[in-house]
């Protein structure tokens, strides 16, 4: 929609507001908008008809400061260094708010993976685990799946890199599948936090979620699940899309089913209800409805559109999709956004129990998962919302005040090297 805003500029620019708010000092804010390392690749992959073609891949680290390294892996045609950058910044403030003793990494490959065959992408996943073999390992940065990666990439990241050193090495990526030493509850974790975050704020506004009209973007792992979520509770969901449409019906869609359709490797679009409505993505996000749960990708929010968007709360599924611009004008508007790295961190809490039960080679049951989960982001979400409150400021700040200052404290304390 908005190509030309740049994430990382946006990253860059969250910083900059945030270090003005709690008067971060101005070398430490230079610093925390710096890259610890980043790692670009060449992934030469023969394709099943022979010829050769050649992608780029990247691997990042914006922080390692709390703690090893951890973010997904993203798989599309529009990743690129910078992306990839801003993604593993806001990976390090997400670990921060939840207090998980690791840092801020992302990676990713410039590819489609639905134009690549299973072999194809077996090959592109191994190769370029090979490519980054030396920057990732459990006690250095640990990835995890993201937009176009899943389970089965993560077990073929696995077994390149325990090949690699001649013994299984389950800890170096989250994700995994549960038969190869995943967590169960890993998958719906994402979606699942943005409930349990959602839930608690509309507690504390009054609401009664189960009356609440929800408006979906993307219906991926990330949106499927919220809206499934929500649908169970009894909510209309009245929108929701994928990368073919956006799909309305006002007195709400059935979700089960169109969840169902996708997972069978169907597009929304080609789903047949004559009571819905296909919109465009522009339509779904200026849809009027009290919840929006933008949870497809970045810039989604922006100038050209957040004047016409008429919803009560945000709740940020996808990693970066307001501009800073949009989120002072959601501000003004008194539209209340639950942000990114407090709302989609519920994926990164269990991977980070993945890592835990690795360790110890002792795995939980799936109660003891939700219930961890929800503890860790509810007291997350308590601690931004008290701050917001006492500073009337926007919960995006409040958390990034957490985050950053937490950050900051362990640089002071580790010290400068040498
Ligand atoms: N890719 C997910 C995110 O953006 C999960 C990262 C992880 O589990 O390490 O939060």
């Amino acid at each position: 929609m908005t190509e030309e805003i740049n994430p990382f500029d946006v990253a860059k620019t969250q910083i900059d507001i945030v270090a003005k708010e709690m008067g971060l000092d101005k070398n430490i804010t230079e610093y925390l908008k710096r890259i610890e390392r980043s790692l670009i690749v060449t992934i030469p992959i023969v394709m099943d008809d022979g010829t050769l073609q050649i992608f780029e891949g990247y691997r990042v680290h914006h922080s390692t400061v709390r703690g090893p390294g951890k973010g997904g892996i993203r798989y599309s045609m529009d990743v690129n260094l910078d992306e990839v950058k801003a993604l593993a910044t806001w990976m390090t403030w997400k670990t921060s708010l939840l207090n998980l003793p690791l840092g801020g990494a992302k990676g990713g490959v410039r590819v489609d993976p639905k134009q690549l065959s299973m072999k194809e992408l077996e090959h592109l996943t191994r190769r370029y685990t090979a490519e980054i073999i030396n920057v990732i390992g459990p006690d250095i940065d640990v990835p995890a799946p993201d937009i176009g990666t899943n389970a089965q990439v993560m077990a073929w990241m696995m077994d390149v890199y325990s090949m690699q050193k001649g013994r299984s090495v389950p800890g170096v990526v989250t994700g995994k599948p549960v038969e190869i030493g995943g967590s169960v509850g890993r998958e719906p974790a994402t979606g699942m936090g943005m409930f349990f975050v959602l839930q608690a704020f509309c507690e504390k506004l009054g609401l009664d979620l189960k009356s609440q009209t929800i408006v979906v973007q993307g219906f991926g792992n990330v949106g499927g699940t919220f809206a499934e979520l929500l649908y169970n509770e009894g909510c209309k969901v009245i929108a929701v899309s994928d990368v073919s449409t956006g799909i309305y019906y006002e007195d709400g869609l059935e979700i089960e089913k169109l969840l169902e359709w996708v997972k069978q490797g169907n597009y929304l679009k080609d789903y047949e209800n004559d009571k819905y409505k296909l919109i465009t993505n522009r339509e779904l996000l200026t849809t009027k409805c009290d919840v929006l749960a933008p949870s497809a990708i970045e810039n989604q929010i922006t100038q050209a559109n957040v004047n016409e968007i008429e919803c009560k709360i945000i709740v940020e599924g996808a990693n970066g999709p307001t501009t800073p611009e949009a989120d002072k004008v959601l501000f003004k508007k008194e539209i209340r956004v639950l942000p990114d790295i407090l709302a989609n961190a519920g994926g990164v809490c269990v991977s980070y129990f993945e890592y835990v039960q690795g360790i110890n080679s002792y795995f939980w049951k799936l109660d003891r998962i939700n219930e961890e989960l929800k503890r860790i982001i509810l007291e997350a979400f308590e601690e931004t919302y008290k701050i917001s409150e006492e500073r009337h400021i926007s919960l995006r700040t409040a958390a990034y005040i957490i985050a950053v200052s937490r950050i900051a404290k362990a640089i002071e304390l580790r010290g400068i090297f040498p």
